[in-house]
């Protein structure tokens, strides 16, 4: 057992589920004896320390098939985060503090590798997109969205969308040719590019391609990672930012959105292309895909680094109606609820240290994230319906000793 290093799961079930009483003797105990005997195996397991996910019932009882699901996804995370590369195009903005980190201590304690390029490297690639592959993605362009709109001529617009084709095509060239599954970009690096890629960051992450905003690697490997853990039953996973609230009283939400870069998986209607100029970066104006996000609950989660430890922070959030229109916001939003309500989940996310950036997924559960982190052994704080500030103070005083002492 000292050799186990991957994710281990204890299933402590027996094959009956009902004692036959009118039959029951010791022979039937010695073949259905798990009540005992995984009781044995718990206490050796538990005794050197191993880690592992304890899930107790009957085999066909939906609970027990719900936590073997759960473990099973945080797994195909873990899988993940053991064989996935990132490619970093430029490095981290404006001195921003929550998106920076060790790249070491990454690799060290959950296995991923960062490696960065300079916009030249990547320039190769999209510069050697040829003419008809251009127009072939163009006319697509024209197929998947309904409508293309902006506030610039109608010259200009086609050539953002020229520009934004050559990104994409030479980026996903790029990351296929490295092996790479999630990747970084920042406005303050653009060097030789027309504009700031926004339409291929949005549309590679929704071909599953983990995304980070300025530099953000560690939120580009959690949107990877948790689009590989909704697999096969995505309603839609995005990285998001927290971008402006709506304090109403008795009616407080938070609007999520990005400069640019928002999955289309997470969309309600059909996206509209769009181009308009960006006030940062200092390049033309980029093409965008627009809409607003679908209803439903969904969690939003952000991965921190302490310097001693990494920390994951989860706030289950519900996504509302967007009752009216933002015809002046050219980007794709999400509109929520965080629970249990916004004043105590943001107190509690930045008490937490939580970023502003995150991702937004509407199939990855609270459970499955704990799951995860219960095998990397990252500390996991929960923003549910249940949170109270006192108690979640307590309980980030007490994490601080925990893993103080776990480190020594
Ligand atoms: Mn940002």
């Amino acid at each position: 057992m000292n050799a186990i290093r991957k994710p281990f799961a204890h299933l402590h079930m027996q094959f009956e589920q009902k004692i036959p009483c009118k039959t029951m003797d010791m022979d039937y105990m010695n073949t259905n004896q798990s009540a005992h005997g995984g009781r044995e195996f718990g206490y050796i397991a538990t005794r050197m320390g191993i880690k592992r996910k304890v899930i107790a019932g009957h085999w066909r009882d939906d609970k027990v098939l719900e936590g073997l699901n759960d473990w099973i996804r945080a797994a195909l995370g873990w899988y993940e985060l053991q064989n996935l590369r990132i490619a970093r195009f430029g490095d981290n903005m404006r001195y921003v503090a929550v998106t920076e980190g060790n790249k070491v201590d990454a690799q060290i304690e959950l296995g991923y590798e960062v490696h960065g390029y300079a916009l030249g490297d990547l320039l190769e690639y999209i510069n050697g997109v040829e003419e008809h592959e251009v127009e072939r993605l163009l006319r697509l362009y024209k197929e998947e969205y309904c409508t293309i709109k902006g506030s610039v001529s109608d010259d200009e617009i086609m050539a953002s969308l020229r520009e934004a084709a050559k990104v994409e095509i030479g980026m996903r060239q790029f990351l296929e040719q490295g092996s790479f599954k999630a990747f970084t970009t920042t406005f303050e690096n653009l060097h030789g590019l027309g504009q700031l890629p926004g339409l291929a960051c949005q549309r590679l992450m929704r071909d599953g391609y983990g995304f980070g905003a300025e530099g953000d690697w560690k939120s580009a490997a959690l949107v990877r990672i948790m689009k590989v853990m909704a697999l096969g039953n995505d309603l839609g996973t995005s990285f998001i930012e927290d971008y402006v609230y709506h304090l109403e009283p008795g009616n407080t939400k938070e609007l999520g959105a990005h400069m640019l870069e928002v999955c289309e998986s997470i969309a309600n209607d059909k996206p509209t292309l769009k181009v308009h100029p960006l006030s940062i970066g200092g390049k033309a104006a980029p093409a965008r895909s627009v809409f607003t996000a679908k209803e439903g609950p969904a969690i939003q989660v952000c991965m921190v680094g302490f310097g001693d430890r990494f920390r994951v922070i989860v706030n289950e959030v519900d996504v509302v109606k967007q009752e009216e229109d933002m015809p002046s916001l050219p980007v794709a939003r999400a509109l929520w609820v965080p629970r249990p309500d916004l004043a105590t989940a943001a107190t509690a996310w930045i008490l937490s240290g939580g970023a502003h950036h995150s991702c937004l997924s509407y199939s990855v559960s609270t459970e499955q994230i704990e799951d995860l982190c219960e095998i990397l052994g990252v500390e996991l704080v929960i923003i549910d319906s249940s949170t109270n500030i006192r108690d979640l103070k307590r309980k980030l005083r007490d994490n601080e000793i925990y893993y103080k002492l776990k480190n020594i």
